[in-house]
């Protein structure tokens, strides 16, 4: 199919300019230029657009959990990481191939057109089959997706000394705690082996619709062997590791505890650290070790709303930023009101720079559209992957937002990359997947998303009832 695509906005090469467009034949684009450039080099072809319209490439969030339900809506109020992990399992559980569909619509309909997925189990003793489900949900919905199951294998219940908590606990306490010392059932040759089943069935180095990774789930959680095995694995198939990493305070300490020395100079000994790893909220590195990191290609996803919300921290975005680190946004299912806007969430991001006094460094928005974007590109579906900018050859991700709807008190004038300080979710009118409209004024062209909700209706009402 043949069609021009334009707006009255069109971020272009980090550059918001003023009635650009793209000229699309299948899932890619071939000119990009003016409109009535494009209008009078292409005639007869359809065109979709509008002056009321802002057209962006597809966004990308670079680390969540596809867990379609909020965890505040079954008592799991928010709190520091580490206990508020422990009630996860309160969760219902939902069927995979459910949750990952009307996830992807959900995310769809904020703009997202990639989303890196951390699976949380339900069972680990069918996880190829909750993977393979997982996938084929997001499949469905039209969204790109970055797969990677989890695995760990120590500390579940705490970072350092296990004995000295146990023994501090009553009988009945110590009963309640004891299946959370319980590490996966599964071996981590069993681990890899789903890994590179998944690999070898899902794997798309052609269209980029699903990449297949590997996730040792934490620094503190995984032993020294499995992050090495994780590297040779990801290696060995020239794909990614994605990790949470110094997420709170605790596991900063534990690194110094255990070894004397940072998480970071741990990691780079063991040879963990390359352009293959990406590390998720990265909320308590130390400084000094942010050129080791950029050295080495290192990516970091910043999840700001759940750093916030599990009393984590603000991770140090501008110092990341101005050491040349490759950074992306990530929701991490956690957004500030639970409705997974992306939008909403890259202006928390831009806005949490702000940090007292004068010296403060000031990050222009533009950096933050090209973390939702291209940067979230490389981070989350690995390099040389043509996807993530309005530029010829790549493929069709695009999004279509009605930038006007904004009231006229908030945005004045302002035809430039400041819209960032206004939109929400609630703007985005139509979403293109590698040419291929998967929203159209708000409604998904793919799954039957009503009959989707009602069926997670009913789950919910269920366990009410
Ligand atoms: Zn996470």
């Amino acid at each position: 199919m043949k069609q021009i695509i334009w707006g009255g906005i069109t971020l272009i090469n980090d550059q918001f300019l003023t009635h650009w467009g793209v000229y699309i034949e299948g899932q890619v684009i071939i000119d990009v230029d003016r409109f009535e450039n494009l209008k009078k080099r292409y005639p007869d072809t359809d065109i979709i657009g509008g002056e009321n319209l802002l057209l962006i490439p597809g966004l990308v969030n670079s680390h969540d959990h596809g867990r379609v339900i909020s965890p505040v809506g079954f008592n799991i109020d928010d709190s520091w990481l580490e206990l508020w992990l422990l009630q996860l399992e309160k969760l219902p559980n939902i069927d995979p191939y459910l949750a990952a569909s009307i996830e992807g619509i959900t995310l769809l309909k904020s703009g997202v057109t990639t989303v890196s997925h951390s699976h949380n189990p339900r069972n680990w003793d069918n996880l190829y089959q909750e993977a393979s489900d997982t996938i084929k949900g997001y499949q469905n919905a039209g969204i790109r997706v970055a797969f990677h199951p989890p695995i760990v294998d120590q500390n579940l219940l705490d970072y350092t000394n296990k004995d000295q908590v146990l023994s501090c606990l009553s009988p009945s306490l110590l009963q309640h705690f004891e299946k959370y010392q319980n590490t996966p059932p599964i071996s981590n040759q069993d681990y890899f082996d789903i890994c590179s089943q998944l690999f070898n069935n899902y794997h798309d180095t052609i269209n980029h619709q699903v990449k297949i990774q590997v996730s040792p789930a934490g620094g503190q959680w995984c032993s020294d062997q499995l992050m090495i095995e994780a590297v040779e694995w990801a290696k060995k198939h020239n794909t990614k590791v994605q990790m949470h990493l110094l997420e709170t305070q605790y596991q900063r300490q534990y690194a110094y505890e255990c070894w004397g020395k940072s998480f970071v100079k741990h990691l780079e000994k063991l040879g963990v650290l390359g352009h293959w790893l990406t590390c998720a909220h990265m909320v308590w590195i130390d400084e000094s070790d942010l050129s080791i990191l950029a050295n080495k290609n290192v990516k970091i996803v910043h999840n700001p709303s759940s750093n916030l919300r599990l009393r984590s921290g603000i991770a140090p975005i501008a110092k990341m930023l101005t050491n040349n680190i490759s950074v992306g946004i990530g929701l991490d299912g956690l957004g500030l009101d639970d409705d997974q806007d992306f939008l909403r969430e890259m202006r928390l991001a831009w806005t949490l720079i702000n940090q007292p006094g004068m010296n403060s460094t000031t990050i222009k928005p533009e950096e933050i559209w090209a973390m939702a974007t291209q940067k979230g590109v490389e981070i989350t579906l690995g390099n040389n992957v043509n996807i993530g900018q309005l530029k010829k050859g790549n493929l069709a991700d695009l999004v279509l937002i009605d930038y006007q709807q904004i009231p006229l008190r908030q945005r004045g004038f302002c035809h430039n990359s400041k819209l960032l300080r206004w939109l929400s979710k609630q703007q985005v009118k139509s979403v293109m997947v590698a040419g291929k409209w998967v929203i159209i004024d708000g409604q998904c062209q793919t799954l039957n998303e009503a009959d989707l909700n009602q069926a997670l209706a009913d789950i919910i009402m269920s366990i009410k009832d």
